[in-house]
């Protein structure tokens, strides 16, 4: 069996590794060791929960000297603030040992603070794309001195509301630098876009895009609208002993706002929200009274999707499904983290099947459907959207700047993105994957090694 002491790590990588009391490496993290090490470009691919930040983390600090330079040589870029502080608190329990400095930032917070900790100096700069600019482009940042580029939920990352921010990034960074990627899922387009920007990464996919891990028990509920669904969720979660710590999916602010005000009724003193509209510490807030446990249950909308790793999430409710199927996958991977069981169950309309198809078609899997229980209530009452019978869900992350787009160039929409599903991503993987003379060729090995 591998062990972290196969890696060669420093000695005081191996404390800080004993101290947070893991044992073994998961896949990824083995097998993006020596890539990164090597210093290659890498894209790497792991189910949620299988512990990528490490898998870029432990290389780089193993690879980082000690230094007063204040510029920052290390830039990690995630999609939300949320992330951010994970990520900076994950590289911070290494760091303590190593007098590696690390520091994030964020919108949605004062930057004249953060432009004092920027020129206090940094080695590992993690940030979210939109302040990282302002900060460089006020003269605050300099980042002629980052070697490696890490970044993460690159799929998101170099989709459409990120890709102008980046390509602005891209331009301030030495053109000579590492390029690290990791995520859950992958596009066609993304990449695509990949193979065309970045010189020929490695490649390293412990399971194909979009596949959920086996210790997340699906399942799913043919609802037929929204506050039967708010009648299902509440009977569902009297189950005290079972529903443990929830995590409820809507998929925009509206809805998640409407879901909230309906349940406060019953379980008012349990159920926090999370959305943009909220201000930031609300939001640090929210998030850290359902990890503690201070809430059973949290209405959030797919911005806390993305990465985040919440302790001991019982279930997960998709109460929509999601347009874009690899919302879903993200949803559900909040719960089952690190080998832990966890539980996710959807809830779909007759409009939702749809999407519930191009999911299930992306896992290669049908979710087991579940009885409507006799007992919960069927609603008559109708959401102003279900009286209009319009309005789809979006992506938060795909399209949610205004961006004029060049004559001709339409984005998709949502039923047309069949090409964008995975699918044939997959096969590309496969037949990518299946010559053994392709560098990297991981693909197939580890899909199998129970973890
Ligand atoms: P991902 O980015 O793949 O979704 P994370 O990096 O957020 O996953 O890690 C998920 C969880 O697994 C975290 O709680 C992390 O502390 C834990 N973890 C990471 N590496 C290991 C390991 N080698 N052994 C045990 N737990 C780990
Ligand atoms: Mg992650």
């Amino acid at each position: 069996m591998s062990t972290f002491e196969n890696l060669n790590l420093s000695k005081l990588l191996q404390n800080a590794i004993a101290e947070l009391g893991f044992d073994t490496p998961t896949p990824i993290q083995e097998e993006a060791f020596p890539v990164i090490l090597s210093g290659k470009d890498i894209v790497g691919i792991a189910q949620t929960g299988t512990g990528k930040t490490l898998a870029y983390m432990l290389p780089i600090l193993q690879d980082l000297k000690f230094s007063k330079q204040i510029n920052p040589r290390v830039l990690v870029l995630v999609p939300t603030r949320e992330l951010v502080l994970q990520v900076v608190e994950m590289a911070e329990s290494f760091a303590r040992y190593t007098s590696i400095r690390v520091l994030g930032v964020y919108g949605g917070v004062n930057i004249s603070t953060q432009k004092q900790k920027v020129a206090q100096g940094t080695d590992i700069l993690v940030a979210t794309p939109g302040r990282l600019y302002d900060l460089a482009l006020s003269g605050s940042l300099q980042l002629k001195g980052v070697n490696k580029l890490v970044i993460d939920e690159v799929d998101v990352m170099l989709d459409l509301g990120f890709r102008f921010q980046l390509a602005n990034i891209f331009e301030l960074l030495p053109a000579r630098r590492q390029n690290i990627m990791f995520s859950a899922t992958m596009t066609d387009e993304v990449a695509a876009l990949i193979d065309d920007d970045f010189v020929t990464p490695a490649k390293i996919s412990i399971a194909l895009s979009g596949t959920p891990l086996d210790n997340i028990e699906q399942q799913c509920y043919d609802v037929p609208n929204f506050y039967t669904k708010v009648n299902l969720l509440s009977h569902l979660v009297f189950n005290r002993n079972e529903f443990r710590k929830v995590l409820v999916f809507v998929s925009n602010k509206n809805s998640a706002d409407r879901l909230f005000t309906a349940f406060q009724e019953k379980h008012s003193s349990e159920t926090g929200i999370i959305h943009s509209n909220k201000t930031q510490n609300y939001r640090f807030k929210a998030i850290k009274d359902f990890d503690e446990g201070k809430n059973r249950i949290l209405i959030a909308t797919d911005i806390i999707a993305r990465g985040l790793d919440l302790d001991k999430v019982t279930h997960v409710i998709n109460f929509d499904t999601p347009s874009f199927p690899e919302n879903y996958i993200h949803r559900i991977g909040r719960t089952g983290r690190a080998e832990q069981q966890g539980k996710s169950i959807l809830f779909y309309t007759e409009k939702e099947e749809e999407a519930k198809d191009r999911i299930e078609a992306l896992m290669s899997y049908q979710i087991p459907l579940l009885d409507f229980p006799g007992e919960v209530e069927i609603s008559s009452q109708k959401t102003p959207e279900e009286r209009a019978i319009t309005g789809d869900t979006k992506n938060p992350f795909r399209n949610e700047k205004k961006i004029v787009l060049a004559p001709g160039f339409h984005e998709k929409k949502a039923k047309n993105m069949k090409t964008n599903q995975g699918g044939s991503y997959k096969k590309d993987l496969a037949l990518k994957y299946k010559k053994p003379k392709t560098k990297g060729d991981k693909t197939f090995k580890g899909r199998d090694k129970k973890r």
